[in-house]
């Protein structure tokens, strides 16, 4: 393959993706290298986005806002990729101890935005063992991983820009940093989370001041 491009992308995780969509919308030629690792986390990810986390099921930090992007980000790829990827949804949490219902209790009691106790607690008897009882954690949100990392990796081979080999550092040379990084070059900020790596060579004065957190 013969190309010029400005940024490699190295992944086609969820990260290596929505970069990918990220740069196309701004106007970033780049080639993402995967070489599709079949255990790899966004492809056998649950892809649950949770309000709460931990034992005491704390709000989840800046879950509002992360809400409101998730929905942003998510309904734009689905209009790129032509289907719904995100779901709103609901967790049943089985108490597995009696001080894990009584956590449950005390959150709800102390702030019920996303905790509620069901109507009919009977109501999965026939199916699930569960003496102590269950909460409800909701709304939650459900990706359809592997759907998205499919029709994206589809449209990336049709437009020519992945590469589905494994990347070896020692060959390229060029600027790496690695996961839970930005860059910031003349067309903007580019934000990755992750274990993906994001090479990028060609942008002009990108300074190494302006790269943001490592891992
Ligand atoms: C079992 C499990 C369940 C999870 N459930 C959730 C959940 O419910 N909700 C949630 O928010 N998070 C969840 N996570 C975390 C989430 O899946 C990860 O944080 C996220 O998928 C990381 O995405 P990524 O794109 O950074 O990396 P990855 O998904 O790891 O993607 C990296 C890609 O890079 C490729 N690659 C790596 N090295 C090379 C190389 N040298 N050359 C070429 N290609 C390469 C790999 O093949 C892979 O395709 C879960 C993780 C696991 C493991």
């Amino acid at each position: 393959m013969s190309q010029q491009v400005n940024t490699l992308i190295i992944g086609q995780g969820i990260c290596g993706s929505f970069l990918s969509l990220e740069l196309e919308a701004a106007g970033v030629s780049h080639l993402v290298i995967d070489e599709a690792r079949p255990f790899a986390a966004s492809g056998i990810a649950a892809g649950l986005i949770n309000p709460v986390t931990g034992r005491r099921l704390v709000t989840t930090w800046m879950i509002d806002e992360l809400l409101a992007s998730a929905r942003e980000a998510y309904g734009r790829l689905s209009g790129v990729l032509g289907r719904p990827f995100l779901t709103e949804t609901s967790v049943t949490d089985f108490f597995p101890s009696a001080q894990m219902r009584l956590a449950f209790l005390d959150r709800l009691a102390e702030d019920a935005s996303w905790l509620q106790l069901p109507a009919d607690e009977a109501r999965w008897k026939d199916c699930f063992y569960y003496e102590l009882g269950y909460g409800v954690i909701s709304p939650c949100y459900l990706v359809d991983m592997q759907g998205l990392l499919a029709a994206a990796r589809q449209r990336m081979v049709g437009m020519g820009i992945l590469l589905e080999q494994r990347f070896e550092r020692g060959i390229w040379r060029f600027f790496l940093t690695m996961c839970g990084m930005g860059i910031s070059g003349r067309k903007g900020w580019f934000f990755v989370m992750g274990s993906g790596v994001v090479i990028a060579p060609g942008f002009p004065g990108c300074r190494s001041r302006r790269i943001r957190g490592r891992c």
